[in-house]
Order: C-alpha cells, then structure tokens, then sequence
C-alpha cells in the first residue's frame, strides 16, 4: 500500500505543465466562452436541495457563481446547457493538451492512481459484502488508468466504464461504454461503483445517483470523491482558487452530499475532507486572490512553522474544510 504521507504536491503536479495548461490557455478560452451565457436567465434554485434562498458570492472568467444558503453548494448560473459543455471541452485546446501530456506528467499521476486503488481496496475490505471476483463499474474514466491499474489485480473480475472520449483499452476484463448516463445498459449488478472528480463537471446530478444506485447488488458500495465547495481554500481564494473554474460547475459540500445519499436511498458510510494540500495551494495562489497582502504576511510565519503548517492542514482535514472530498456509500 502506497503511504499517504508520503506524497508532496510537487510529485503529483508538475506546477510549469499545469501553468501551461491553465493560465496561458484555459483561462482565455473559458473567458471567451463565457460571453455566450452572460446576458442568460439564471436558473434560480441550487441543483442539490432546489432552495431558491442563493447569494452571488464571485464571478470567474465571466461566469457568476452562486451559494446556496441551505446546503451551502456553490454553482454557476447561469450555466451553459451540457451538450454546449461537451461542444467546449471537445474543441477546447486546453483540453487537447492535458489529454496528451508528456510521459513525465503522466508517470508523475501515475502515484495517484496506485493511492486511489489503494484506498478502494481498503473500502473493500472494510464494507463491501463480496471480497473477491469483483464487478466494477467506474462513471468516469479519464485516460483509464484506474480501469488498466484494477484489470492487474486479482481482485477484480469485471471493469465497466463509462467515459465520454475515445479510449484505446485492451483488456478482457474491461467494458467501455460512450455514451450518456441514460442511454448506459447496465451489465447486471455490480458490486463497487467508483467515480473520481465527476460529479463537479455535471449540469444536473440526478441521473449521475441514479445509475450509481440502480447499477448496484444489494449492499453493494458506491465510492465517489468531487471537490468540497466549502472548504477554506475556495473561501480564502474565491476566484482564483484552482478548485473553482469552469467546467467544475458545482462544488457540493458536506452537508449537500448527506443530502443526495438520504434522497438516493444511500446509507453514508464514510464522508471525509482527506485533502493534503490546501494550505500549499492556497500559499500558492494567494498572491492573486483577494487576500494577498494577509496570505503573504501568514506565509512567512507558516515558512517558520513547518510543524503549525503541518498541523493547520490536520484541523482543516478534522472540520471537513479541505476542498478535497471522498464519500463511500452503500447501497440500502
Ligand atoms: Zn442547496
């Protein structure tokens, strides 16, 4: 098992390739992108609880983003329609790039990857009825390489995936499917769903749950992670928190994912803020955000205190605070 302590900001972000990414390229075109949905109605009731109690806290590269007062969930409105998203995200050469990033960044991820399976397997062991031949079903899939890491241990039998973009996997074990949630055909009960930062990117969550719950066997676990809209970062950085720009389009907190488990008929196993990196990001942006002057004058002394650093990132971690979330759920 990979340690968690172990891993450091810099091994699994290779900061010149992310900076590439996002400031010289994805911040223009998102900005341009923007300008179609200004003048639009705003929906006017959050997509987790439907409260209509919103304040507009910030506007992002031309999209305002509003907080539900109930449940706390921080959402763009208006908001483009999903098949204008999946029109963006395919023309986006942002996008292009980060599916095609150099061996170096990929191999770097690649510790994520292994500390994700690491931690699905301690799920496993822990909650799931069934312990070995184990059906699968990941919503999601980025360039597979949860689906290629799971098809080399013997723990898992069967892989389904459901992933918008092309993938070239060739493996017995694995099933791809592009499409859209509704059109999926399920493969008969699977006994674990995962689903890693997707829910963020999704207009409405309903058929998201949906497909979580009706693709699961009785007791069967659904571990699913998004970011945490409220979390100390996004508060500090607003705008110009990494967490917040389009295509996340939903930051769900705490509270709104309890309520997404009660209606889905989800018992919460586990809903945890297990981030490492807040305080590094939020010493990394500062200087943009809106608390610049306080953020450099706290880096110093943080700079001094390795140990208090170290112990901030622990109390953000206990209060649910870390804009990193993992949820694991069973099947009632
Ligand atoms: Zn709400």
């Amino acid at each position: 098992m990979v340690a968690n302590a172990a891993i450091k900001f810099n091994e699994v972000h290779d900061e010149e390739f992310e900076k590439n990414f996002k400031e010289n390229l994805l911040e223009k075109e998102i900005s341009d992108f923007s300008k179609e949905f200004q003048n639009q109605p705003k929906k006017g009731s959050c997509p987790c609880c439907e409260s209509k109690n919103l304040e507009t806290e910030f506007s992002c590269l031309g999209f305002d983003h509003s907080r539900c007062q109930d449940c706390d969930t921080l959402f763009i409105d208006p908001c483009p329609p999903e098949d204008r998203i999946i029109d963006f995200l395919n023309n986006s050469k942002a996008f292009a790039l980060w599916r095609e990033m150099p061996e170096h960044v990929k191999k770097s991820r690649m510790k994520m990857y292994h500390e994700r399976l690491a931690q699905v397997k301690s799920i496993i062991a822990e909650h799931s009825p069934k312990k070995e031949n184990l059906r699968v079903l990941e919503i999601g899939s980025g360039n597979g390489e949860m689906a290629e890491l799971m098809c080399e241990d013997d723990l898992f039998s069967e892989i389904h995936m459901i992933e918008p973009q092309e993938l070239n996997l060739k493996h017995d074990k694995i099933n791809l499917f592009r499409g859209s949630f509704a059109e999926f055909k399920k493969p008969g009960a699977v006994d674990v769903v995962i689903s890693y930062e997707v829910l963020e990117h999704l207009v409405e969550p309903e058929d998201y749950f949906k497909l979580a719950q009706e693709s699961l066997a009785p007791g069967g676990i659904f571990i699913f992670t998004t970011p945490n809209g409220d979390s100390l970062e996004i508060k500090v950085l607003q705008q110009k928190s990494p967490t917040v720009p389009f295509d996340h389009i939903r930051l769900y907190t705490p509270k709104a994912l309890r309520n997404f488990m009660e209606r889905f008929s989800f018992e919460t196993l586990e809903l945890k803020t297990p981030g490492k990196f807040d305080v590094d990001i939020i010493l990394r942006n500062g200087s943009k955000g809106p608390f610049a002057k306080e953020i450099t004058l706290f880096e110093d002394f943080l700079n001094q205190n390795e140990e208090f650093k170290q112990s901030l990132q622990k109390f953000l971690v206990e209060k649910q605070q870390s804009s990193h979330m993992v949820c694991v759920a069973k099947k009632k």
